[in-house]
């Protein structure tokens, strides 16, 4: 047998088969997935670090907790969710995944997203790349004037920050204020078009939580109540997050 071969059998008690119990819906067994393979067909982290969501269940579920715990691959999955789409039993393997990288000691997580994660709670904007309530206010507006003049037909359009009464509060992910402001006009224009009520709030106005990657609950909390509130403050009926 290869150095690669599964081991298989343990005695010691498997935490994370415990886990795939947990997100099984109503109540099944896991003896009804599939190995239809339907999930890794569709995951754009299949292939990578030689693993794919069909492959880690079937760890998970085999109890093999050490190597579980340790594959890079969690840091991989995107958790858009598509595999639960495609499930013909809905099992949650983003669930699952997000327990692996809990398990993690926060110096080995990704310096990446931890980054950006620490940036986003040391500001009120919650921006993963540090964009100050002025930066954004600032750009908007500037790119606002800009398409207004430039595009007749967009004349009227409107990009506000902080208006109170407002129906909708938009979140944005701070990379466009940041690195390709245009790239926030079409969706004004669409906006514009169906002759929505919206705002921006300059207070928590980024879209993007990497604390929910990093499966920090708390501090992904954190992020969430802040946008939160500023929905609130603003007297909106509905919050936008794109994201
Ligand atoms: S799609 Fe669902 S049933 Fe099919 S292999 Fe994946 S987890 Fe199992
Ligand atoms: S949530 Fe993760 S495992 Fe599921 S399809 Fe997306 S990337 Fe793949």
């Amino acid at each position: 047998m290869g150095e690669a071969a599964i081991k298989i059998g343990r005695k010691h008690k498997s935490v994370f088969k415990d886990k795939v119990m947990e997100i099984l819906p109503n109540g099944g067994n896991l003896n009804a997935c599939l190995t239809c393979g339907a999930c890794a067909s569709g995951c754009p982290a299949t292939g990578l670090e030689g693993m794919d969501p069909r492959k880690f269940l079937r760890m998970a579920a085999l109890g093999m907790d050490e190597e579980i715990l340790s594959t890079n691959w969690v840091w991989m999955c995107s958790m858009c969710q598509r595999c639960i789409y495609v499930c013909p039993m809905e099992i949650n393997i983003p669930q699952l995944v997000f327990h692996a990288r809990k398990s993690w000691p926060r110096e080995k997580k990704p310096r990446g997203i931890a980054g950006s994660c620490d940036q986003a709670l040391k500001n009120d904007t919650c921006s993963a790349m540090g964009a100050t309530e002025e930066d954004f206010e600032f750009v908007v507006n500037d790119v606002l004037e800009e398409y207004r003049e430039g595009q007749p037909e967009f004349a009227e359009m409107t990009a506000d920050i902080n208006r109170e009464g407002a129906y909708y509060v938009l979140n944005q992910n701070s990379r466009e204020p940041v690195t390709e402001p245009d790239e926030m006009v079409p969706l004004w224009k669409i906006l514009h078009l169906a002759g929505a009520d919206w705002t921006y709030s300059s207070k928590g106005f980024a879209a993007e939580n990497y604390c929910l990657f990093m499966a920090e609950d708390e501090n992904w909390e954190k992020i969430v109540r802040i946008k939160a509130k500023a929905v609130d403050d603003l007297g909106a009926k509905v919050w936008l997050n794109t994201e």
